[in-house]
Parts: structure tokens; C-alpha cells; sequence
């Protein structure tokens, strides 16, 4: 590549070396040392935007005015014969190997956004609160109007299961986490509990937001959309109008709870109502037998009720992104890489302190470079996002505001959230950046090989998931269209268990159990440098657009066979037969695309390779040529996924406009692809399926128009 003042393989020289666990370590030991909740976190943006600035690259910082609820106080209690018979604690146990677990000023267990009220009522357990749980519950004629919900975390986005209690007219939510879903590492099994050991902490609480990522009862306005809920759209500046936050975030009180606490809970459960596991497979019951839990569903008996308190204060108040620039001399492609530094508890050394102790790996590795004299391509930006854990609002708020800018310049996002909670490399991306990561992943050394010389790449099973939710890839991907990436080592069922969103997600866990050495959180450095700067520095965008074309046409199997199954062959009614024709032929689209893209990128090697070769000085048209083709490529790289946006968004949730990439509708976190066609096949509108199948058909002649080479 022609990266100018120093040869590629010094840059990439430069940026395998610099990162040091020494250093991740202080920065973590930083980062973690008190509270820096959404919105009480200047100092930390101040110092991170200072750092930045020694190491060479500007930056400033960039506030928006959220509206955001922060705890006041709560209560929980077993009342039996209206005696309370268990008060909940609602705060985790202080550790004395724990330093942050103690201090005076810690973060209460609460709920973002979630709604303040004061109600006694009978409980039912509801499992998980899925979509599904709740279905299941109202097969098996269990009441839940006017109830509580006490559900466990896990399966989908905790936001989801309040939704879901609201909409079956329930008062309430609790949320616990059952050692049940923490795979192997458990009490039970024999594991010693934190701190002595990598089972889960009893009295530990998973902290988050609750706010409505997806809504399909509403249809005016943008429906529901991450970001300021008063603002879904454009950006919280001061003064702009805010919009109503009804049907956005909850109006029924919840809070989280730890296991300890729903313990008798669950066990005044015991012989009330149908057994969990009588359900079906999806009911199996959890991990408190051992203790005693019989795991029925209830409701609570005459007499057997609780008492649930949430006060919550909601203001409107500034939230601070770091952003620093490094200008390439190319000024209209521009790689972005991010990170957010809010965290729920004072620690957050997971969740999100080692992607930040990570990313200012990284820009110390991009100063170094500097200073030996790179002078970048493209532009390089550095992103330190506030208030993701509310909703994603600092990278939501920003790409809205910077939407024009971004919709013309911005070739890639980088996220790493978590980039360290265990030794598992987990990834999920836009196709069109496999390439560029399968690639990036073999130039790092494993920090966990069996055999000396493993890469990344090496020990990892290469998979590589679509695009969700969860973190702030979200308004890039789904609104902007811009190609993101997501990544970073986490724990599985057999490593030490994360304690997310609790005070033991703490800085003394990380040293001793999450990635003693730090050696994680260096190789996180060097991988998202290393694949930054293969983006920013091939002349030809390191971007490939026939993994982009075979990942939908995958994707449209998977559909094919959903509308198999919901629409056996022998029962074909007009509409199914309408519908069957319409998705015929988005499938010979789809092949037409596939087509083009094999050329393209073909092309696109074709001048990589022209590049390479001498071209005499008096033949200086022809480098022109080159120049202006490779030019010309390029835009067309930049593009491509941006013709994926449909303007009119997904129904009922119009904010997110990416015709194959969403958070599903049912789960939050987990994605799906071509949400508009698969929702309605699942759902049997075959009439809206045909004409989604003509939105994404036109999305997808877009695409073959600006790929096309003559
Ligand atoms: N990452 C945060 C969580 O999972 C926020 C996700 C969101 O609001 O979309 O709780
Ligand atoms: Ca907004
Ligand atoms: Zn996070
Ligand atoms: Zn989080």
C-alpha cells in the first residue's frame, strides 16, 4: 500500500508492539476506580480527551442534553398474612477482597428508565418473559392481570420482559439472575463463590436499562428508536423540541434483583400452581433446587403477596462524547472506532473499562505511528461514547446529528464494548467486512494458544454473527447504513462467571479472574489497530462485496424455509401464490447481485494489481486513470451498504431503516435478517411479505445500479 511517510509493514509493525498489559492495567485501575454513570462521568471524558491530546491526536469533547432517570430509593418485601416475612436487601454484599464493592458513594441496584410506583400484589414466575413464556402462560390459564412479574435475566433484552409483563396487564416486574443460566461454574457443581472463587456471587444484581428498543403496537412518529427517548430521530441539543416518551419506556415499576433476594420469593412458590418443567422444554425450571426451589409458577395465594417500591427521579442533563480525529489526506473516507465509557457500577472493568483501557491502547499505538511520521490515508476517528447503557445515546445522538457528514464520508465502524470478560473471541459484522477481519485475525498472536505461533484467528471458530443489538453499532448499522463490526473476548459456560452490570464487575475480578496479566485486553489493541489501519490504508477499501452478496442470499434460504413451513405447498391460497412469485424473483435479483459482486470485487484486484506495476513517468495518463478508477471504486465500496436503507424504515419501528440487518422484534440483542420479509411470513401477512419482497428487490436493484462497471 502507498501509506505515506512510513512503509505498511512499519505501521503495522508500530501498532503490534506498542500495546502493553502494564499499561492496559493502569488504565483500567483508572477507569474503575469510582462511579461514572451515565451523565456523571466529566472527568473521565476530560481525562480521556486529555490522553488522546498527548499522544497526538486532537480532540474535543461533544454534549448532548438527555432526558435520563437516576435511583432514589426502593423496596421489596414477602408479605404473608400482610406480614412481611422477607425484606429484599436490593444492594449487594460489601467484599472485603472486593475494593470497589465498599465504597461510600456505590450505584444502587435500579433499572434505567424505568418507572416509579408503589404496589402490593399477588406474583406469578414467569420464566424468562419472552414473548413465547408469556404465550405459554395464557395457554396454561394462569392469571396475570393486576399480578407481579417475577422473571429470571437471560434469553433476550431485559426491557422486553417488562414490556411483555405491561402488555398482559401486569403491575410489576422483578428480574433475577439464577445461577441456573450461568453454565458449568457453579455453587452447585462445587465452585467456590466470588471472590474466593469463579461462581457467581450471591448477592450479586445485574443492573440495565429497561427503555423499549421495539415497539409494534406503535405507528406514528419513528416508533420506538435507541438513543433519547425525547428525541428519536435527530439530536438531544439544548432547546430542540422533545417528543412525548408514552409507549417508549415503561409505565409499570421495575427493579433487579440477586439471587438471594429471590429466594424466598421463589420458595413461597413452592406447591402454588403448575411446576415450571410441566410447561414445556423452554420451562425446565433453574439452578435454585439445590437450595430448595421447586420452581412452580404460582400466582401467589390469598395472603401470599409483595410489596414493590421504585422511586425514580428523571431529569434532563448533559452526557459527554469523546471524539478525536486523525485527518488522512483522503478527507471523504473516514473509519470510525468506538467505545463507550458509562458504566453501571464503579467498576464496569468488563463492561465497558477494558474496551476503554483497549481503545486508549489504541490510540497511544496511532501516536506512536504519528510521530514516526504516518501520515493516514483516510481519516481516523476515535469515538468515547456516554450513555450507551440508558439506550445507546452518545453514538445514537451522534450519528444523528453528524448524519449528513457520515452518510457521505464513513466507510467502517469499529466497536469493541466489552472487549475482555474470558478467553472466547466473539465477533459479529456487516459481511462486507469478514474479509477484513478473518484477515486482521491472523496477523494477532493468540493470547490463550495450545500450540506456540496461534493467531487469533487460530483459536477461534471463525463465526461470524449478524449484525443485533446491545451496543453502539446500532445507529450506524441500522440508520446510517454504515458497515459495523463488533468484537471482543468473553467467558463461556465453562469460564469464570462475568458478573455483568454488578458491582463485582469490578477491576480486583478482572486481575484475578477475567484476564489476569492482562494479556486480553493487549491483543484487543493490537486486532482492532491492525484492522483499522488494513481499512485505512489499502488504496483499493478493504471491503468485499461477494461475502456481502452470499450473506443475503443465505439469508433468504432461512426465509424461504420460514415461509415452507408456515405455508405448506398443498395449501396455497392467491396471496401465498402472489407472494411466492414476488419472492421468485427477489431471489434472481439476489442472484443478479451476486453476479455483479464477483465482477466488482474482481475489478477491484484487477487496479490493486495495476497499481503494483511500473508505470513510466511519460505514460502519466494512465496514472491518472488508475487514480481516478481506483477513486471511482472505491465510492462505490463506500456506498454499497448505504443502498440498503429503506427510508421509510421497518413497520411499526420506522428509526431503523436497514432493510436486512435488526435487532429482532422479540429478542433485543439477538439479530435478524431481512426483518421485514421474515415478520410477516412468521406472522402470515403474506400481502405485506409481497411487498417487502418488492422493497428489499428494489434495495437490491440499487445495489446492482452503483456496482455495475460500464
Ligand atoms: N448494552 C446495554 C444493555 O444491554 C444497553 C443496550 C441497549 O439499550 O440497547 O443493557
Ligand atoms: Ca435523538
Ligand atoms: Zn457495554
Ligand atoms: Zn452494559
Amino acid at each position: 500500500p502507498l501509506t505515506q511517510g512510513i512503509p505498511y509493514e512499519e505501521l503495522q509493525q508500530i501498532l503490534l508492539t506498542t500495546p502493553e498489559e502494564a499499561k492496559a492495567r493502569e488504565w483500567s485501575q483508572y477507569y474503575t476506580a469510582g462511579p461514572h454513570l451515565a451523565g456523571k462521568n466529566l472527568s473521565q471524558a476530560i481525562f480521556t480527551k486529555e490522553r488522546w491530546e498527548e499522544f497526538g491526536i486532537a480532540s474535543e469533547i461533544v454534549s448532548y442534553d438527555v432526558y435520563v432517570n437516576y435511583p432514589l430509593g426502593h423496596r421489596l418485601a414477602l408479605l404473608e398474612k400482610s406480614d412481611t416475612s422477607a425484606e429484599g436487601a436490593l444492594e449487594e454484599d460489601v467484599l472485603e477482597k472486593d475494593h470497589t464493592s465498599g465504597l461510600a458513594d456505590r450505584i444502587p441496584t435500579f433499572h434505567g428508565y424505568s418507572a416509579s410506583g408503589n404496589v402490593t400484589a399477588s406474583y406469578v414466575y414467569v420464566n424468562y418473559g419472552t414473548f413465547e413464556d408469556f404465550n405459554d402462560l395464557v395457554k396454561a390459564n394462569v392469571s396475570l392481570a393486576g399480578k407481579i412479574a417475577l422473571a429470571k435475566y437471560g434469553r433476550i433484552f431485559r426491557g422486553l420482559k417488562v414490556k411483555h409483563a405491561q402488555e398482559h396487564g401486569m403491575v410489576g416486574t422483578i428480574i433475577y439472575s439464577d445461577p441456573g443460566d450461568d453454565g458449568e461454574v457453579t455453587e452447585k457443581n462445587g465452585y467456590a463463590l466470588y471472590p474466593d472463587g469463579p461462581a457467581r456471587q450471591p448477592s450479586s444484581v445485574q443492573r440495565g436499562s429497561t427503555q423499549f428498543l421495539s415497539n409494534v403496537m406503535t405507528i406514528f412518529l419513528l416508533g420506538v428508536a435507541p438513543g433519547d427517548p425525547t428525541t428519536p430521530g435527530y439530536p438531544s441539543k439544548p432547546g430542540v423540541p422533545r417528543q412525548e416518551v408514552n409507549g417508549s419506556i415503561p409505565s409499570i415499576p421495575s427493579i433487579p434483583i440477586s439471587y438471594l433476594d429471590a429466594l424466598p420469593l421463589l420458595k413461597a412458590l413452592n406447591g402454588h400452581g403448575p411446576k415450571a418443567s410441566s410447561i414445556n422444554k423452554w420451562w425446565l425450571g433453574g439452578g435454585l433446587d439445590y437450595k430448595g426451589v421447586e420452581y412452580n409458577i404460582g400466582p401467589s395465594p390469598e395472603g401470599l403477596a409483595l410489596h414493590l417500591v421504585n422511586e425514580q427521579e428523571y431529569v434532563t442533563t448533559p452526557m459527554w462524547n469523546v471524539i478525536g480525529i486523525i485527518n488522512g489526506s483522503i478527507p471523504d473516507e473516514v473509519v470510525i472506532l468506538g467505545n463507550h465509557r458509562d458504566a453501571w457500577v464503579a467498576g464496569g472493568a468488563g463492561d465497558p473499562n477494558s474496551g476503554s483501557a483497549t481503545l486508549n491502547e489504541v490510540a497511544r499505538s496511532f501516536g506512536n505511528a504519528l510521530e514516526a511520521g504516518w501520515k493516514p490515508l483516510r481519516t481516523i476517528v476515535l469515538a468515547s461514547w456516554d450513555g450507551e447503557e440508558y439506550g445507546l445515546i452518545g453514538s445514537t445522538e451522534w450519528v444523528e446529528e453528524y448524519l449528513p457528514w457520515l452518510s457521505k464520508t464513513a466507510v467502517a465502524y469499529l466497536n469493541v464494548d466489552v472487549s475482555t470478560a474470558g478467553p472466547r473471541f466473539k465477533a459479529s459484522a456487516s459481511p462486507l467486512l469478514n474479509k477484513a477481519l478473518y484477515e486482521a485475525t491472523s496477523l494477532v498472536q493468540s493470547p490463550n494458544q495450545t500450540v506456540s505461533g496461534q493467531t487469533i484467528r487460530d483459536t477461534w471458530s471463525g463465526h461470524i454473527s449478524t449484525m443485533g443489538s446491545g451496543s453502539d453499532f446500532t445507529a450506524f448499522q441500522d440508520f446510517a447504513g454504515i458497515p459495523s463490526l463488533d468484537m471482543g473476548f468473553a467467558g463461556g459456560s465453562e469460564d469464570a462467571v462475568y458478573h455483568y452490570h454488578s458491582n463485582y464487575d469490578s477491576f480486583d475480578w478482572m486481575d484475578k479472574f477475567g484476564d489476569p496479566g492482562f494479556h486480553y485486553h493487549v491483543a484487543v489493541s493490537k486486532l482492532w489497530s491492525i484492522l483499522a489501519a488494513s481499512i485505512v490504508e489499502k488504496p483499493l477499501l478493504h471491503l468485499n462485496a461477494t461475502n456481502y452478496a452470499t450473506g443475503l442470499q443465505n439469508y433468504l434460504k432461512a426465509a424461504k424455509d420460514k415461509a415452507d413451513q408456515s405455508a405448506p405447498k398443498s395449501a396455497e391460497s392467491p396471496e401465498i401464490s402472489s407472494f411466492r412469485g414476488a419472492f421468485r424473483h427477489l431471489e434472481y435479483t439476489l442472484h443478479r447481485l451476486f453476479n455483479a459482486s464477483v465482477e466488482f470485487d474482481a475489478y477491484a484486484a484487477y487496479l490493486e494489481e495495476s497499481l503494483g506495476e511500473d508505470i513510466p513517468w511519460w505514460k502519466w495518463w494512465e496514472k491518472v486513470r488508475l487514480y481516478w478508477q481506483i477513486r471511482r471504486t472505491n465510492d462505490k465500496y463506500k456506498y454499497l451498504e448505504r443502498q440498503f436503507l429503506y427510508l421509510g424504515g421497518l413497520d411499526g419501528r420506522s428509526w431503523f431503516k436497514h432493510v436486512v440487518f435488526a435487532p429482532g422484534l422479540h429478542t433485543g440483542y439477538a439479530g435478524v435478517t431481512f426483518p421485514g420479509l421474515v415478520e410477516n411470513i412468521e406472522a402470515g401477512q403474506w400481502d405485506n411479505a409481497t411487498v417487502w419482497s418488492h422493497i428489499i428487490e428494489d434495495r437490491v436493484e440499487a445495489a446492482i445500479g452503483l456496482l455495475h462497471l460500464h
